[in-house]
Formats: C-alpha cells, sequence, structure tokens
C-alpha cells in the first residue's frame, strides 16, 4: 500500500493543479448579446410589472395554458421566453443575424419543453444504459474482474441522461446543476473505467486508491461551481480534458488490441464521439428554432453508447473465457495486452 500511495498523492496534487489553473484562467462573464438589447429590456421590464401585478392581485392568471401550467413556468420566466421571441422576430425581420439570450440560443417552446429535441435525444441515451443494466447483470460473466464496476457505470449514466432529459426540458438552478454535475461524473467515471480496464487492475484496494483522487476532485469541482462561481468555460475545458484522455487511452488500447474482433466497436464508437464533439466546439443557430449543434450531438451518442455496451459484454466474455482456458489448460494465467 504505502509503495502505491506515493504515485497517487502525486496524482492528486497534479489534479488540484490543474483545477487551480484552469479556475485562473477562467473567462468571468458568459457572454450574451440578445438579452442587452434596448427593445428586449424593454419588453420585459413592462411585462415583469405585469406580473408584479397579477401577483398582487392575486387574480387567475391568462397567460398560463395546461402545458406551461404542467411544466412549471412562472410569470417572469414567461415574460424573458416571450419578450426572445419578438426580438428574434424583429431581428429576422431586420435581415440580422440570431444571437443567445442569457447564454443560450432562442428555442421555440414545445408544450412547454424548452429544447425539445436536446430532451428527447436525452432520452433516447438514457435508454441504451438502462437496457444493458439488465443485459450486462445478466449476461457478463459472474467472474469478470469488471462486472460491478460497469453495473455501477450504467447507473451513473441512467442518472446523467435522466437529468439531461430534464434540464433540457426545463432549464432551472435545479437541472442545471444536476445535468452539469452528472456529466463531469460519467465522463470522470468512464475516464477511471478506462484505466482500470487498460491496467487491468484486478485489485480492489487499488480501484479504491485510484478512485480517491477522482471523487476528491470531483466534490471540489461541484462545490466551487454551486458555491463560488458557476464558471462555463471551466466546465467545458475541464470535460474536454476528461474526455480527451477517456478517449486517447481506450482508443489507443483498443488499436494496439485491434486483432480481437470486438475491438473495432469500441473503436467506431470512440471515432462517432469525437466526430460528434465538434458540434459541442462549433456551435450553430437552431435549424427552425428547434435543432441545435447541441441536439445534433446528443442524438449521435445513443449509438457510441450501443457499441460501447456491445463491446463491454464481448471483452468480458473473452476476458473469461481466456482465464478459464488458461486455467484449464494448467498454466499461470497472465494477461497479454
Ligand atoms: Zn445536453
Amino acid at each position: 500500500m504505502g509503495s502505491m500511495a506515493r504515485p497517487f498523492t502525486r496524482a492528486f496534487l497534479l489534479t488540484v493543479a490543474v483545477q487551480l489553473i484552469l479556475v485562473l484562467n477562467q473567462n468571468l462573464a458568459l457572454a450574451s448579446e440578445g438579452d442587452t438589447h434596448p427593445q428586449f429590456i424593454q419588453c420585459n421590464v413592462r411585462c415583469q410589472s405585469d406580473c408584479a401585478l397579477e401577483e398582487s392581485t392575486g387574480a387567475e392568471p391568462q397567460w398560463r395554458t395546461w402545458d406551461l401550467w404542467l411544466t412549471g413556468w412562472t410569470c417572469r420566466e414567461n415574460c424573458r421566453y416571450k419578450c426572445m421571441q419578438e426580438d428574434v422576430a424583429l431581428r429576422e425581420l431586420e435581415k440580422r443575424p440570431t444571437v443567445k439570450y442569457y447564454g443560450k440560443w432562442p428555442f421555440r417552446r414545445v408544450l412547454g419543453l424548452q429544447e425539445l429535441f436536446s430532451s428527447l435525444f436525452s432520452v433516447a441515451n438514457f435508454v441504451p444504459h438502462f437496457q444493458y443494466f439488465f443485459i450486462w447483470r445478466k449476461v457478463a460473466p459472474a467472474t469478470y474482474f469488471m462486472k460491478p464496476l460497469w453495473t455501477a457505470y450504467a447507473c451513473s449514466a441512467m442518472w446523467t441522461w435522466f437529468w439531461s432529459a430534464a434540464f433540457h426540458a426545463r432549464d432551472t438552478v435545479l437541472t442545471e446543476r444536476m445535468d452539469y454535475f452528472g456529466a463531469t461524473m460519467s465522463l470522470m467515471f468512464m475516464l477511471f473505467l478506462s484505466i482500470v480496464r487498460v491496467a487491468r487492475i484486478t485489485d480492489r484496494r487499488r480501484w479504491v486508491m485510484l478512485g480517491i483522487p477522482f471523487v476528491l476532485y470531483f466534490i471540489g469541482h461541484c462545490l466551487y461551481l454551486h458555491f463560488i462561481h458557476f464558471h462555463y468555460g471551466y466546465n467545458m475545458t475541464f470535460s474536454i480534458i476528461i474526455a480527451v484522455a477517456y478517449l486517447a487511452s481506450f482508443t489507443a488500447w483498443a488499436f494496439v488490441n485491434r486483432k480481437r474482433p470486438y475491438m473495432w466497436k469500441l473503436i467506431i464508437a470512440n471515432t462517432i464521439i469525437l466526430i460528434f464533439a465538434f458540434f459541442e466546439v462549433f456551435d450553430f443557430p437552431p435549424v427552425w428554432s428547434l435543432i441545435d449543434a447541441h441536439a445534433v450531438w446528443h442524438a449521435a451518442t445513443p449509438i457510441a453508447a450501443y457499441l460501447t455496451w456491445s463491446f463491454l459484454l464481448d471483452d468480458a466474455t473473452y476476458s473469461s473465457y481466456d482465464l478459464s482456458s488458461t486455467i484449464r489448460r494448467g498454466n499461470k494465467y497472465y494477461d497479454q495486452e
């Protein structure tokens, strides 16, 4: 344990240093042009005062249709939406480009849902993890050393996609925090799992030692974002670093072991993630006010999830078969990776 502790302490210090650098390099504000337009501000002020009047008289809100009631829209949130739509229509008439409002593109609300397609695609991302949670528990050999870890990952992914669907349906402080923190948790978990698989760490005490810096960093990350400053730029940079580390380590390992007949699944899955991740970087305004780059990104990842789960099952079967056949031959098992 003692000889293991030093590299992990070093790894932890390194992660803290990375966090500090990222925090210090942050841009301090997420600029949104739309909400600074005089036309938008005037409309919003007028509408908000109507809300105040409505609240003081306790009158039944005229604006609240059943779908807005069901999805919990407040009068002030509805003002921002209405004024944003007015501003968008005016800019369209004047042939000026679409801009963001409060850090987001102006989407058309459908049945009270803010970003219909991102929300639907998040549900589509939930499905493979839900299905494979059961398939994996049933089919993956009980002797496979990573069985409990990938089971836990399926739960983490389901949690993440549930909140992603909720956040894209209704943007509130709670759903935003849960979506962002859930995504970070799943990404960090994926990196952790890829390291465990690539290095073939079978000893559970080593899982804990490797996991501690991950957990500590994750806690620090969430506390910083929630209590000090919810900084989108830092969060994005950190997510990219973790995702690149995961993709690089797992894909390189899959490529080295490409002779195994199922490795292509992981290589294709990671290539899909890499290609569609560009949609996250090269943002564009929503087509038909409904589908933006982020929605396209969410549309692609279920395919990668199915491929990854299929790879995991093959890998579990292959590794377990490998192990039992070497034991049958009476040889001391060793991994050839
Ligand atoms: Zn999303």
